[in-house]
């Protein structure tokens, strides 16, 4: 899958919204996207990181961003239903949803879970996934071929001793997948799950902080899979979880 490549026109006029577009894999995604003809829409908390971003893909010259910041943490329903609003206004509709963004919270026993951390990985995770999700499923029935991408991880459907609530985020993250590609499965709307493996960002490093980075794929070495899953070649995959890095 890896050596998979699209045209550079694939995602010529789609809208995306990737969460998280600011840092580590979800800044690779969103300037990815662009590259290849899309409009990005660069959601994540911190300004600063996405107007980098947004820089960045003005400067090479693709088409030209939106910057959506919003923190997932204490974002609610109504947040989800403006933005839903201003994209159809905006772009009358929604080519894809890439739901990037997430913590890690605490690696630790799972007695030592606390609820306060708990729900807060819940909240950014799976809940901000749900409700953003729910909001924009009438933008993305407006699109010819709408593809949502969930992230998952290794732990998102083997538990791991110690990584407790990301990896149960992760499980549900796949049951919300699977829910909403067998109820849309009659539809042009498409939902896939895709782990990207171990790769060099700040979350690896946190949580694997004696590991050499340097022996970790870059986002960017992975995004091969990002674009399949976003392009139209990829209109026939529905409540699959595809591995950026399969074990060999
Ligand atoms: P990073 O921590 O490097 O980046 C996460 C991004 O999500 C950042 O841009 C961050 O914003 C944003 N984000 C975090 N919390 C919020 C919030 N409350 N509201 C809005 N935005 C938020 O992570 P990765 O790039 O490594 O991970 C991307 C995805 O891939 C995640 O879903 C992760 O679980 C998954 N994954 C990663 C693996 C890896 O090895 N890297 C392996 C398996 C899965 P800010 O920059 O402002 O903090």
């Amino acid at each position: 899958m890896l050596n998979y490549s699209v045209p550079l026109n694939a995602l010529k006029n789609k809208t995306i919204l990737v969460t998280g577009a600011g840092d580590g894999i979800g800044k690779a995604a969103a300037l990815s996207y662009a590259k290849h003809g899309a409009t990005v829409i660069l959601l994540g908390r911190t300004v600063k990181k996405l107007e980098a971003v947004y820089d960045e893909i003005v400067g090479l010259g693709y088409p030209e961003p939106a910057i959506v910041p919003l923190d997932l943490q204490g974002a609610t329903q109504k947040h989800y239903q403006d933005m839903a609003t201003t994209i159809i206004n905006q772009f009358g509709k929604l080519d894809g949803l890439l739901h990037n963004a997430s913590i890690l919270g605490h690696l630790e026993p799972f007695k030592q879970i606390t609820e306060e951390m708990f729900l807060k990985v819940m909240q950014v995770n799976l809940t901000s996934q749900m409700l953003m999700t729910q909001a924009l499923l009438d933008a993305l029935s407006l699109a010819p071929h709408a593809s949502v991408i969930f992230t998952t991880s290794t732990v998102g459907s083997q538990g791991r001793a110690f990584w407790g609530t990301y990896s149960i985020s992760k499980f549900a993250t796949e049951g919300m997948m699977q829910v909403l590609a067998d109820e849309y499965q009659n539809s042009t709307l498409r939902f896939n799950c895709l782990n990207p493996g171990g790769t060099r960002t700040t979350m690896r490093a946190k949580a694997f902080p004696a590991e050499d980075p340097n022996t970790l794929k870059t986002p960017e070495q992975i995004m091969p899979l990002y674009l399949y899953l976003m392009a139209n070649d990829s209109c026939h995959e529905n409540g699959k979880t595809f591995h950026a890095q399969p074990k060999s």
